[in-house]
Formats: structure tokens, sequence, C-alpha cells
């Protein structure tokens, strides 16, 4: 069987490589870690999760369980191994991360047709087929490279990564276990504040030093702002965003239901197996560790808070793939080659994986010399490949998995109000093109 070769074993490479060695290729796994390191990775597993455990809602009504549901269909191996590393967290899929890419590792390493090359791959060969899945901490050589191959500027902004805290250095007299409107279980921990002590943390957080940032001018993805940017749009933007207290209640207290007990609320989210670890939910930040350290130790509750890791902020680096990439995500200029996951600009975890399960169907095809797959926009998938390779952006901006990027759904106006019922005809419509789709490929 013919050579592949997959670039960087993180979470679309993995993905892309397991499905391919099923497939029978014999499979080269470049990975440069841990001889170089990416800076946010901190083992040497392939699929390292490098910041939050949470690959967000399991729901099919939402579009990253939809998301997830279509590359499970198509047939993911990383969320299958995700749901059997799920550790509690609501409705949403947080995951032990080392349990989950030990995991990962015992698959490559089970499938003798994958050989794993600890080496950092600088230049792309296209005599050989190949997925480049290098992720958004791609090595200097490498991205140098496609931007000769490809002759396109860089492109960059900024990602950060919120603070990990020990579960026994929480002050529970303050602190309570909920979820938001006591939905599923009480799997979070919640830190409440009332307005004195807020006002407190907010003139900490705003005169807090930031760590300076290097090379270019940061711009932020709106989704992973740092906690400071935030702060500095207003005070009371926290208590509308990650610290909103609405709907979350300490049962210890009397209190008619429905309203408010607190002026805002830190949330926690479990971080391993154990629940030894608890991340800040909202809390990216480039402040200075010691200023951390004060801003969190501000926090009712968090006084005497052990940190584990710091938060820290990245560069993060993406192609054009407007103009490098057909909807199939195989490049215009080289038949032989893929690229995929969060370098193509997709944002996220499961984007990310989900974009590699793709690359490698498609390689798969392209070898076997069958039409190459595309999905339609009414697909979560489908409608993330169609954004990044849409050519007419006028500044094209990675983006994650959101119902504003799939094709409206046409019917009755007025039941088309009703949220709950347009998702369904939405996941409905999306699940019968992916079964369309998952008969094509097992043809
Ligand atoms: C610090 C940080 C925090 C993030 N936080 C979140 C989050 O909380 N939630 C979320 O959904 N997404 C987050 N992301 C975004 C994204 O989802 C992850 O980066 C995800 O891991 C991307 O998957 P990937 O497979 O594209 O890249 P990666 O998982 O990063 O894998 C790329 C691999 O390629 C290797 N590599 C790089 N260059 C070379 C080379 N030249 N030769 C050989 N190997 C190479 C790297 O070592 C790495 O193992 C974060 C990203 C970063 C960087």
């Amino acid at each position: 069987m013919e050579k592949i070769r997959v670039i960087g074993a993180g979470l679309a490479g993995s993905e892309a490589a397991i499905y391919l060695a099923k497939k029978g290729y014999n499979v080269d796994l470049f990975e440069m870690r841990p001889k170089y390191q990416t800076g946010a990775h901190t083992t040497d597993y392939p699929a390292e999760f490098v910041c939050s455990n949470s690959l967000g809602s399991l729901d099919i009504l939402s579009a990253s369980g939809l998301l997830k549901q279509e590359a499970i269909e198509l047939g993911s191996t990383l969320f299958p191994t995700a749901i059997k590393n799920k550790v509690p967290s609501g409705n949403s899929l947080s995951i032990d991360r080392f349990g989950f890419c030990k995991e990962i590792k015992e698959i490559i390493n089970s499938l003798s047709n994958i050989t794993t090359i600890n080496e950092k791959y600088e230049k792309i060969d296209t005599s050989i087929p190949t997925i480049i899945a290098t992720g958004p901490l791609s090595a200097k050589e490498l991205a140098q490279n496609i931007k000769e191959e490809f002759g396109e500027n860089d492109f960059h902004f900024y990602d950060a990564i919120a603070p990990i805290i020990e579960k026994d250095s929480i002050d529970f007299t303050k602190a309570f276990y909920a979820s938001r409107w006591d939905k599923g279980n009480a799997d979070f921990i919640n830190c409440p504040m009332n307005k004195e002590e807020y006002e407190n943390f907010y003139n900490i957080l705003i005169n807090a030093q930031r760590a300076p940032l290097k090379e270019f001018e940061a711009s932020y993805f709106e989704g992973c702002m740092p906690i400071e940017v935030m702060a500095s749009r207003g005070i009371d933007t926290l208590r509308f965003g990650p610290m909103k207290p609405v709907g979350l209640f300490d049962k210890r207290i009397e209190t008619q239901f429905k309203k408010n007990q607190f002026y805002a609320v830190v949330q926690l989210r479990q971080d391993d197996k154990m629940a030894n670890l608890y991340n800040l939910v909202g809390f990216q930040t480039n402040l200075k560790w010691g200023e951390q350290k004060k801003l969190i130790q501000s926090i009712p509750s968090l006084e005497n808070a052990t940190i584990t890791r710091y938060g820290v902020m990245h560069a993060n680096t993406f192609i054009n793939s407007p103009k490098i990439l057909n909807k199939h995500l195989q490049t215009k200029k080289y038949a032989n080659l893929f690229f995929a996951g969060q370098i193509t600009g997709v944002e996220g975890y499961c984007e990310s994986i989900s974009t590699g399960l793709f690359a490698a169907i498609n390689i798969d095809r392209h070898l076997k010399n069958k039409p190459l797959i595309s999905l339609n926009n009414e697909t979560m998938l489908g409608a993330l490949i169609d954004y990044i390779t849409f050519e007419e952006h006028k500044k094209f901006q990675p983006i994650n998995a959101n119902w504003g990027i799939t094709k409206e759904v046409e019917g009755d106006k007025r039941k088309l109000k009703d949220k709950k019922y347009k998702n369904e005809l939405r996941s409905k419509r999306a699940m019968d093109e992916i079964e369309k789709i998952k008969n094509i490929i097992g043809e």
C-alpha cells in the first residue's frame, strides 16, 4: 500500500493518521516533540489538549454537538475516545486529558503501519501524498516554507490559556457546587462575590501588569479574549460574560428562587479525572504570573489557592485557506498535498479533529482515483470548510462551529422562531446528508 505522510501528531494529525492506517496505508507520522517544543504542549503524547479540557456540548441540537456527531458518523476515532475519557461537566464533553492522549498513543502504537518519526518537518515534498496538520504553533521553518510555496503572507492572532488550581486549596465555606439553573449535575465549583468584593477584584485586574507581547501587534480572537482585555471594556463586562451570576444558587443560603443571590461568580471546571485540578472558566490571561496570583487570591474562596498552571498567551498561525485550499482541503496547487486542523483557519479542538478526519477521507479517495468528497453547508463540517475556503473574504479570520455559517432552514417562519424546533430541523438535515456521504465513502 502507498505511503502517506501526516505532519503533526496533534488532534487533526492523529485523527488523520489513524483513519489512514485503518485503511491500510503506511503512514509516516512526523512529530517534532519532544525534541522541539511548541511552548504550549507539556507532554510528548499525541493529541494533547493544550488548554481547556472541554470539547463543548454533546447535544446534537448545538453547533458543537452536531459537529461531533457528524465526525463520529464519518469514522472518527478521537471523539469516541474522548467520550470514553469523559469527566463530569454538565451537558458538555470534558475529558481527562492524560487518560485521553495515553489511549490515543496506544491506538497509534497498535497500528503497525504507522511509523512515528520524531523529527521536525521543514520542507514540503509533494512527491509523497501529505497532510500538513502542524497546528497553530507550527515550527517556524515549515511556516516559512509554506509561505514560500504559496506566496502568501503569514497570518497571526493571539490566543490565551486560563490558569488551573488545586481543588484542595479552595475554601468551601464560601465556594459551592452547582450548574447554572441546576441543569444536569452540579459539576462546577462556584466562587461567589458581592459588589464590594467584585470591585476590589476589578481594581486589581485593571491595574495589573501584562506580560509583554512579542513580534507583532495582538489582535484577539473574540471567543478567547483575555480577561484583562474584557475588563478594559468596562466594569460590568465580566459580570455579563464569564463571571455572570444568573442561575447560580448556593442552596445553603435561604433565598427566593430565581432571584440573583450574587453580584458576580467565578466558575471552576474540573480538569482531570481525579477531580484534583480545576480551571477558571473564561479566565484566559496574559497577566504577569505574580499579578495572576494576586488576582486569583483576591477571589473569595480562592484566598489560599495553589496555582498549578498560570495563564499564558501565544501566537497562532494559519494559512490563507480561501486562496490555498479547495473544498476537499486539498491544495489547489498540488493534488498530493492537503491541510487539516487549526492551521487551515478553523478554531478549536472539535474543528481540528473533524478537519483532520475530512482531509484523511479525501486523500484516501484521491489516491484511489475516486471523486473527492465535499459536504454541503447544511452540515456543520461542510459549513466550516465552506467558510474557510470562501474566496471572497475581505479579511479571513479563524472560525469555530456555529449556526451562523450553516444554510438557513426553510419552513413555517412562526414555528422557526422556536430555537429548539429550528435546531432539530438543522440537525436532522445535516445528519441526512452525512448518511448519504457515509454511504458514498463505504462504497
Ligand atoms: C495555547 C493554546 C490554547 C488553546 N486553547 C484551546 C481551547 O481551550 N479550546 C479549544 O477548543 N481550542 C484551543 N486551542 C486551539 C486549537 O483547538 C488547538 O490548538 C488544537 O490542538 C489544534 O489542533 P491541531 O491538530 O490543528 O494542532 P496541534 O494539536 O497543535 O498539533 C500540531 C502538532 O504538530 C507538531 N508540529 C508543529 N510543527 C511541526 C513540524 N514542522 N514538524 C513536525 N511536527 C510539528 C506540534 O508539536 C503538534 O504536536 C488552543 C490553542 C493553543 C495554541
